[in-house]
């Protein structure tokens, strides 16, 4: 019988059932016909420390004891309360308020209503937002406005607005996303800046400098626009800090982040802001609440296995692990440097990418379902974002399993013909 779940870009019309897994464990995904996959971009980049940390499971099956979801708008529970005390104290600083949802969807969808609230209830009429050309920032309304336009969302165009955008700062051409944003600010009225530090996600594991994102930060601020993160895949170590934002000495007004946040256990997200963006929407005038919230949020099981994160980054060396991968990611990644069938090698962090030189690109290419089966025949969890192949592997996986991935890209050029 064919199943009735409608998957997650998935075209069911050209794409086989996918395996059903069984069992989750470490770096590994096993299926129900006894076959191990290497999940090399942990779960679409929520599981950090690997599947099923024995620390994270444990808070969960605690919490599951005496908790589960409660209406957070009228009562609290000690996960979310030490939960957003723990975030405050290790986000970048000036970040006082955590607001809980959860996905990264929703986080940014948070962010940019408390961009626009806080310059509403103060009166100041500040409505653009501006985002760079490429971005990602999830498939809501909202998100999508910001993201890139394009095959994923045309038909959906009606129901979005209009956001200013910034070119991609590629190597040699930063200074023309930077005068873009001058020339943007003079013309008043910008709300927010919204980035994906460091790494474009989804727009093909494209990487920009620190001081790019120092320079967009201090010319954001000068013109009184807030400064908002969208951390959902950069945090948690992925860039190589525990927030991408750090190594660019920016405090942004808002910073969201989600997936690495209960290590990739359970769903939660959460929107940091600053205590000036909480203080425009405190008001004996009840119209100036923040409205906004979802059934589940700050769910206390969530909150206990985000806990638990904290306590695993605390007490295990996830540091080390984290300049161990880096580095190792660097160095094999090096072997694609000026060989034609590569382009581009490059390391942000733990997330390695290359570019096959491909005759057809892009999301729709017929070589991206090809390559995504050739992985998966080799045991090999590895989803390609159009030519761009990468790596984002748990904080886990060995030097063996990634000498696997590189030997496994290098056969993929074959493909190219
Ligand atoms: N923002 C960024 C930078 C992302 O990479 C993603 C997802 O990949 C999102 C937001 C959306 O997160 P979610 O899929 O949890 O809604």
């Amino acid at each position: 019988m064919t199943s009735p779940v409608w998957r997650p870009f998935f075209q069911h019309a050209v794409e086989p059932d996918p395996p059903v897994i069984v069992r989750a464990e470490g770096a590994y995904l096993h299926t129900s016909d006894g076959r191990a996959l290497l999940d090399a971009i942990s779960s679409w980049w929520v599981t950090t420390h690997g599947h099923r940390h024995p620390r994270i499971m444990a808070a969960i099956r605690e919490a599951t004891e005496s908790l589960d979801q409660m209406i957070f708008a009228t009562v609290t529970h000690e996960p979310a309360e030490r939960l957003a005390r723990e975030l405050v104290a290790i986000a970048p600083a000036g970040l006082a308020h955590v607001f809980y949802s959860d996905s990264g969807s929703t986080a940014v969808e948070v962010a940019l209503k408390m961009a626009l609230g806080a310059f509403a209830n103060r009166g100041e009429k500040r409505t653009t937002i501006v985002a760079l050309e490429g971005a990602y920032h999830g498939d809501t309304i909202g998100t999508m406005s910001v993201g890139e336009r394009g095959v994923f969302n045309a038909a959906y165009e009606p129901l979005l607005f209009d956001v200013a955008r910034l070119p991609f700062p590629a190597l040699g051409r930063e200074q023309a996303t930077l005068d873009r944003l001058e020339q943007i600010a003079r013309a008043g009225g910008v709300a927010a800046l919204i980035v994906e530090p460091l790494v474009l996600g989804a727009g093909g594991m494209r990487m920009y400098p620190p001081s790019v994102l120092t320079e967009l930060g201090r010319i954001a601020r000068e013109a009184g626009a807030l400064v908002i993160a969208d951390e959902v895949m950069t945090g948690w170590g992925r860039t190589g800090s525990l927030f991408a934002c750090e190594q660019a000495g920016l405090s942004p007004d808002i910073l969201c982040t989600s997936k690495g946040l209960t290590g990739g256990a359970v769903p939660l997200a959460a929107t940091l802001a600053t205590a000036e963006i909480f203080e425009a929407h405190l008001s004996t005038d009840r119209s100036k609440t923040f409205f906004h919230s979802s059934s589940y949020t700050a769910n206390p099981i969530a909150c206990a296995a985000a806990v638990a994160n904290l306590e695993v980054w605390r007490d295990e060396p996830v540091r080390a692990r984290i300049a161990a991968l880096g580095a190792a990611q660097s160095k094999r990644i090096a072997r694609f440097e000026g060989d034609p069938r590569f382009a581009n090698p490059r390391v942000c962090g733990t997330i390695a990418a290359v570019d096959l030189v491909a005759p057809d690109t892009g999301y729709l290419a017929e070589i991206g379902l090809t390559l995504r089966s050739f992985f998966l025949d080799r045991g090999l969890l590895v989803r390609p974002l159009g030519e761009a192949l990468y790596l984002m592997p748990p904080y886990c996986v060995t030097e063996t399993e990634l000498d696997r991935l590189y030997d496994a890209f290098e056969e993929a050029a074959g493909l190219m013909g």
